[in-house]
């Protein structure tokens, strides 16, 4: 086994070592800090590399021909198997299904075994911090047979409330559902007391452990648990491949999810279809063979490595970052106390988080701000969202300090800009020609070079655009993106003409909404419908940074527009 350095595993990363940089300083031009792995992580060169072998030298369908080369990728394809049941202490390859990440392995579950166990007002035990994988899926399966579901509460440091859970706990209860670790509060359930105490009235278990497995070992033969869940792609492994660990009795006791070639054993028309044995009654179709080697490589590259230094070296950095965090007054952390896994949660006093994360963005560094799919943790701790930093092994303390120092400019007040873009998109008295206001801002925004530079005087646009009175900031106006809140007003004149009034509660998107207006603003129906919004983005360089998947409000602003004028 390899001892554990820091700059030598950083070094294996290819994204990480062409797009980050070993000096990093505020003033220089961004280069990556990666701190979102706990969204995903990034690939060492070998499991990238693993995807041409496989697809060069040995590409073929697994279990299913006589031929050599199906016999190679079955034999590799099964080892990886093999490897996963190590890697997690299962008793036998048959406990280990292969899935495309956690929430399908939730959904096989919750599907399968829920329609087998759950009738009319059973109950079961969901915790508040749940990812939407861990509750969706449990309660559309509640939905269908009238099973009722009972919300587990956390104590004061953001775990599970073991006397809440003796209270909810009972005969009635039939499954319980916990994360090994939240992915935003990223403290260490005691599952193992939740466990047996599941295990005393006859309830079935049901782990979360896509934050858990890349920090440090699981032993589900230990823990006792009926059902282990986690992801490749948040350990170094790709994306598209998941592991559902399961008790083999259980798993035997329960119907297929999916059907199709592989999970069967006799099909026929004239007597009932059979199933395959375990693990491929529950591997219909042809699977993620690429991605399982992949996976497979992830786990060889990772056990290379004491854990135990690993995990002391990512707690290292979450206490340094943590610490640096705490010394900034406005930061405000979602529970006390530092995490178990290099994931922290806070959020800025006075700041909304979406302008925090695109502002940390403009610096090159990549943290998620939102509800990280956990609203009802969100609404529990009465917040609309907080930022997250999670970082990974090679992750280092030098990258923590850049994000602190670029923090603290951030929220530095802002200085009054002189040479500020001024455009009067929304006031009454002076209105622009829209094609004059929106040619200004090309020609302004076009002179300033970089995102970094161009986010600034976004920001900056968003101080002229008129805040929409309180009253009219309703669910009436409303248009949510992910991250943030906008609200759309229009009236139409007696010629036809549109005006509108947008705001947002993130100053980001009210610098957007300014451009957005200088384009559509005071128009008609047919000039607002004719305005050619992408090409008018991507002439000012602003494209690539509104994800239409995400949502971030500007987009629904305009598709609103469109919409009231169609
Ligand atoms: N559970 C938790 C705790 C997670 O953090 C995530 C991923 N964010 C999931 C479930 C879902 O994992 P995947 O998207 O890989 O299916």
């Amino acid at each position: 086994m390899k001892s554990f350095e820091p700059e030598q595993f950083r070094r294996l990363f290819p994204l990480i070592v062409s797009n980050g940089a070993s000096n990093l300083s505020v003033d220089k031009a961004p280069s990556l800090v990666y701190f979102d792995n706990a969204a995903t992580t990034q690939k060492p060169a070998c499991v990238i590399d693993c995807y041409r072998h496989y697809y060069q030298n040995f590409n073929a369908n697994v279990h299913r021909a006589s031929h050599n080369l199906s016999a190679k990728a079955t034999t590799a394809f099964e080892q990886a198997r093999e490897q996963v049941k190590h890697f997690i202490n299962a008793r036998s390859i048959k406990e280990i299904i292969w899935s495309k990440g956690t929430t399908e392995s939730i959904n096989l579950i919750a599907s399968s075994l829920g329609q087998r166990v759950l009738s009319s007002g059973d109950e079961l035990i969901i915790t508040v911090s749940e990812h939407h994988a861990n509750i969706v899926p449990w309660q559309l399966i509640a939905a269908k047979t009238g099973a009722v579901i009972k919300v587990l509460t956390l104590d004061k440091n953001g775990r599970v409330d073991l006397s809440d859970f003796d209270a909810l706990l009972s005969h009635r209860t039939k499954i319980v559902c916990c994360a090994h670790l939240s992915n935003v509060i990223a403290k260490i359930n005691p599952i193992d007391v939740l466990i047996a105490k599941a295990k005393a009235v006859g309830a079935i278990t049901v782990i979360d452990g896509a934050q858990a497995v890349a920090h440090f070992p699981v032993d589900v033969q230990k823990l006792n648990c009926d059902f282990y869940l986690f992801s490749a792609h948040k350990m170094y492994g790709p994306t598209g491949v998941g592991v559902l660990y399961g008790k083999q009795l259980l798993l035997e006791s329960m119907p297929p999810y999916q059907a199709g070639g592989e999970m069967i054993e006799k099909v026929s028309f004239n007597e009932a279809t059979t199933f395959n044995a375990l693990p491929f009654k529950f591997e219909a179709g042809t699977p993620n063979i690429a991605g399982v080697l992949a996976f497979s490589e992830a786990l060889t590259f990772l056990s290379q490595y004491s854990t135990a230094q690993m995990r002391d070296y990512e707690l290292q950095l979450t206490h340094y970052c943590y610490q640096a965090l705490a010394n900034i007054s406005s930061v405000q952390f979602i529970v006390e106390q530092v995490a178990d896994i290099p994931v922290i949660s806070f959020t800025i006093k006075g700041h909304h988080n979406h302008d925090i994360a695109t502002s940390l963005n403009s610096y090159g560094i990549a943290i998620r701000s939102g509800h990280h799919c956990a609203m009802p943790l969100m609404e529990y701790l009465q917040i609309s969202g907080c930022l997250r930093v999670s970082m990974a092994a090679y992750n280092t303390i030098a990258e923590v300090d850049y994000f602190i120092r670029c923090l603290i400019k951030i929220l530095e007040p802002e200085s009054t800009d002189s040479d500020q873009i001024s455009v009067k998109t929304n006031s009454a008295e002076k209105r622009h020609s829209n094609s004059e206001a929106s040619t200004e801002i090309i020609a302004k925004l076009s002179q300033v070079k970089g995102w970094d530079a161009r986010h600034r005087e976004i920001m900056l646009l968003g101080k002229q655009l008129p805040r929409l009175d309180k009253t009219k900031r309703n669910d009436h106006t409303l248009i949510s993106g992910c991250e943030s809140l906008a609200w759309l007003m229009a009236s139409k004149n007696s010629q036809g003409v549109y005006h509108f009034h947008a705001d947002s509660d993130a100053k980001v998107i009210r610098g957007l909404l300014v451009i957005v207006l200088a384009a559509l603003n005071d128009k008609t129906a047919v000039q607002i419908q004719s305005f050619d919004i992408d090409a008018y983005f991507s002439r000012l360089g602003l494209l690539q940074h509104l994800s239409p998947s995400r949502g971030n409000g500007v987009l629904a602003i305009v598709e609103k527009i469109k919409e009231i004028t169609e």
